[in-house]
């Protein structure tokens, strides 16, 4: 029949207000049980969402108490632990952020160096869409989402662009905000610290053990002491000395070749002379017994 998904649809809207009034009716006395008083008078309820109506909050005298994981607005961290801006100017997060609405200025030393530390940050607040990019992608843990959603203002400039002073908060604030994503990044940071140590540890170790290798081998080698370093102009001495001697002994190596040559081949020259004459000599002799001796033949004849 014609107009009967209406009137189905116009049921369920007409279950959902009652059920919403019943409910309310219902849970009037413990309306406020654990819910949180504020100092103006405003108070937070914490009440699960039932299935059969929907809880009334009287905004702003009440407002909900909001899941950890909820998000606004980002927030600059303020390490009270180191006493500084968690932030190092990377840029990550204005690089990442869909609709560009963080400008990033980096800070720099009194000599125009740049270093890590922002100097301005904003964020458009009116044009920021809540995504969470930016938190997600930093790698230091330094930017992260607020839950604070009041923040009505009648002008759009300059007051929905927070600079680093509006948009910064202490690391308690954060914890309190999100206990458990805080507790994990702690247990995290603390394993990582650990891990570090341990390597640093290492590697002394792995250093020492190098060093007292060295100096066994040395001490094997019998040279237990260092040789001193030369420096350059030392060197450069040394190695003109060296010229200079080389040269030295080649002129003089000439000379003295010479005389070695003299030496050795005199005694030799003076032996075949000396072995010449005594030849001689004993062939003179024996021929002046044979004639003598002939002589001697011949007178006794
Ligand atoms: S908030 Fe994080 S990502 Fe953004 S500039 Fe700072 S350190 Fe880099
Ligand atoms: S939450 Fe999203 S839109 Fe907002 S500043 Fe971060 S990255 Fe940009």
């Amino acid at each position: 029949m014609f107009g009967t998904g209406l009137l189905k649809g116009l049921g369920v809207t007409l279950k959902h207000f009652t059920d919403t009034f019943t409910d309310d009716r219902r849970k009037e006395p413990s309306r406020y049980e654990g819910s949180i008083k504020l100092d103006d008078g405003r108070r937070i309820i914490d009440q699960p969402i039932t299935q059969e109506g929907l809880l009334t909050i009287q905004y702003p005298e009440e407002r909900r108490l909001l899941p950890e994981r909820f998000r606004y607005i980002p927030m600059l961290l303020w390490d009270t632990e180191i006493g500084e801006d968690r932030c190092t100017a990377c840029g990550i997060c204005a690089k990442v952020c869909p609709p560009q609405c963080i400008w990033i200025v980096r800070d720099s030393d009194e000599n125009g160096k740049p270093i890590t530390r922002p100097a301005e940050f904003y964020i458009d607040v009116a044009v920021c869409m809540s995504c969470s990019f930016c938190a997600e992608f930093c790698p230091f843990d330094a930017i992260k989402m607020n839950h604070d959603y009041e923040l009505a203002v009648y002008d759009r400039y300059p007051q929905l662009v927070y600079d680093k002073e509006e948009l910064t908060v202490p690391l308690e604030y954060y914890a309190a905000l999100w206990p458990t994503q805080f507790a994990e990044e702690q247990a995290h940071r603390a394993k990582e610290k650990e891990e570090e140590l341990r390597r640093n540890e290492e590697k002394k170790r792995a250093a020492a053990a190098k060093a007292q290798a060295k100096a066994a081998g040395v001490a094997e080698a019998g040279d237990g002491a260092a040789k001193p370093k030369r420096s350059k102009e030392e060197l450069d001495a040394l190695k003109a000395q060296a010229a200079a001697k080389a040269a030295a002994k080649k002129e003089g190596g000439a000379d003295a070749g010479a005389v070695e040559t003299g030496n050795a081949e005199a005694p030799v020259a003076e032996d075949a002379e000396a072995a010449a004459k005594r030849a001689r000599l004993e062939e003179l002799k024996r021929k002046a017994a044979e004639k003598a001796a002939q002589r001697k033949k011949e007178g006794g004849a």
